[in-house]
């Protein structure tokens, strides 16, 4: 049987950056769900499409083709059959995925997807409904977070140095709209899992926050 480490979070909180050092660590496959969310988004965004009318959504969801590969152990998002990875990561794409994502026609796409990984393979998977929704049953489940300055900066540091010019405040902002949206969504809502160990890494550096993730894994294997 695979082992499944789930951790679910809020924007900004270090997920895929952790996520991905942990998985490298443990030799577990690392799976971004966000960037499956955020391909759908891309494509949505392409074709125009009144995501307010369902059938216009359940016909260019029919037309959307999300598939993930690794090369080198990296993931890889491919939106009919296009290579998107590098053109998902936009504040306006942030933000219309999370717009998309309260939709159960969207996440209805992707469940299957995800869970077939799991079933497959060893995986750490991030998301927002990770560990209450799509591995119910994951041996580890993390709900990792950090107060909102402390994500915002963090955003800011990343979007000034690919050169995007951006604000503070305005980050700030978008992220606290994100979170709001994710939490109070009717359909697989962001929240803790009952059995989900809390990670506040306002105060902890990445190293900390990796450490703690596999220490805790190998204690749960063993
Ligand atoms: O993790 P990331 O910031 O890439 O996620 C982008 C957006 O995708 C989130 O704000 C959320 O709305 C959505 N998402 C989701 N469920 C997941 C992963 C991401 O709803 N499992």
């Amino acid at each position: 049987m695979s082992f499944n480490i789930a951790i679910d979070g809020p924007a900004g909180a270090g997920k895929s950056t952790i996520a991905k050092r942990a998985a490298r660590e443990l030799s577990f496959i690392y799976v971004d769900t966000g960037a499956m969310y955020r391909a759908i988004a891309l494509g949505l965004m392409r074709s125009g499409t009144d995501i307010e009318d369902e059938e216009a959504l359940r016909q260019a969801l029919e037309q959307t083709d999300v598939t993930i590969s690794y090369e080198n152990g990296v993931q890889q998002v491919w939106l009919n059959g296009q290579n998107v990875s590098d053109m998902i990561r936009t504040e306006a794409v942030s933000s219309m995925t999370s717009a998309i994502a309260a939709k159960p026609q969207v996440r209805a796409k992707l469940t299957g997807l995800q869970r077939g990984l799991a079933e497959r393979e060893n995986v750490l998977m991030d998301g927002r409904d990770i560990g209450t929704m799509i591995l119910p049953h994951a041996q580890l489940k993390i709900y990792l977070t950090a107060s909102v300055q402390t994500r915002a900066g963090r955003r800011y540091r990343e979007l000034a140095e690919r050169g995007e010019q951006c604000s503070l405040e305005e980050i700030a902002r978008e992220i606290e709209t994100r979170d709001y949206r994710d939490m109070h969504r009717e359909t697989a809502p962001l929240k803790q899992a009952e059995d989900a160990v809390l990670i506040d890494s306002s105060e902890m550096t990445i190293e900390e926050v990796t450490d703690r993730i596999v220490q805790l894994a190998r204690m749960r294997m063993a």
